[in-house]
This record gives structure tokens, sequence and C-alpha cells, in this order.
């Protein structure tokens, strides 16, 4: 059977996490969630975590050596998944050539880029509400926040032009009720 291996897409904020975990549980995937995998290994304080740290909390990526090896791993912890769903991954082209590589070596490619979109000023709001209720700390200051839209916009969203030219790419309305957002990813998966 062929594989349910999703890229869901969208710059910081776009709810990436919270729609993540409802498509998991209704396609029984497997979540991969870069940022999550880093701030584990922050909280181990592993050599990678510490060098990792100081990056993440000024809102600037991690080196793709790092976040490449990471979902390696995973992806071959678990071969016998359904699929995967890839959040916050990847986030440049160097990354994207990388997981191509991993899945197409194993005939099993991303079939769809769901891309969550959703305004910048949403955005800064919906993070610095995060940041006022969690421990995140990138999430409590503006100059961060908006560094990790300037990273996003600069580095990761001309992703959509590589998913797009594989026929790959869909754009999803970010706005809306929780349940709204699952309805229209589900409709795109087709
Ligand atoms: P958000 O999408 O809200 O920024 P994430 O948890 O996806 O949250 O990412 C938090 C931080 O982790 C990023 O700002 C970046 O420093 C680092 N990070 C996560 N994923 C990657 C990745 N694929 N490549 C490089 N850095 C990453």
């Amino acid at each position: 059977m062929t594989k349910l291996n999703i890229v869901l897409f969208g710059p910081p904020g776009a709810g990436k996490g919270t729609q993540s975990q409802f498509l998991q549980e209704k396609f029984e995937l497997i979540h991969l969630s870069t940022g999550d995998l880093l701030r584990a290994e922050i909280k181990a304080e592993s050599p990678l975590g510490n060098e990792a740290k100081e990056l993440m909390d000024r809102g600037d990526l991690v080196a793709d050596s790092i976040v490449v090896a990471m979902i390696r791993n995973k992806i071959e912890a678990h071969l016998d998944a359904k699929g995967f769903i890839f959040d916050g991954f990847p986030r440049t082209k160097a990354q994207a050539e990388a997981l191509d590589e991993m899945l197409d070596g194993k005939d099993e490619p991303i079939v769809a880029m769901l891309s969550l979109e959703v305004p910048e000023g949403e955005l800064v709001s919906r993070l610095l509400h995060r940041g006022s209720e969690g421990s995140r700390t990138d999430d409590k200051d503006e100059a961060i926040i908006r560094n990790r839209i300037k990273e996003y916009s600069q580095k990761t969203a001309p992703l959509k032009d590589y998913y797009s030219a594989q026929g790959k790419f869909k754009a999803v309305e970010g706005v809306g009720t929780r349940a709204e957002i699952t309805a229209r990813l589900v409709k795109a998966l087709g």
C-alpha cells in the first residue's frame, strides 16, 4: 500500500502542531516535528541541544545537517509506519532535497504538501498569546517572532515552488475554527 507521507507547511503560528495531532489520529500516522525533537534535545541538555538552543532563542534556523540527521533516524526507526506527517520540516531547499532522497530511495514519496495560509498580523498575535500562556521563550518577544517569520519568508516559503513543480503543493486557508481547518486539510488530501 502507498504510504501517506505528508508535509504540513506554513509559517510559525499557522497551526501546524495542532492540525498534525488530528491528522495523525485520523490516518494513524507518525508525527515528526523537528521543533519538538530539538526542544527535547535542549531539555536533555545534549550537545546537539546546547548547540541548537542559541539559534532557536534568536529565531534563526538550525543547521540542515542536524535536522536532516534527526529525521533520518526517525524514519529508520519506524519502517512499518503507515506514513509520516512532517511538521516544521523541510524548511530549506537542501532539507527538501534530502527528504526526497530518503523517501524516493524507499519508493515512498511525499504525496502532498499542505500549506496553511495565515496573514502575518494574525500569526504575530497568535504567537504572542501562546508565549503569554506557555513556556516557549521564542514566543515571548515580538522581535524574535518577526525574525522567525522573516526566516520563513526568505528560506522556507520558496519551497512552495519546489513542491509545486512536483504537482504536490496545496494551499489551505488557515483561519477559522480548528475543526473547519482540519476538514479543509482532509479535503485537500482528496
Ligand atoms: P514555529 O513553527 O512556531 O517556529 P517550531 O517548533 O517548528 O516552531 O520551530 C522552532 C525553532 O526550531 C525554529 O525557529 C528553528 O530555530 C528550529 N527549527 C525547527 N525545525 C527546523 C528545521 N527543519 N530547520 C532548521 N531549524 C528548525
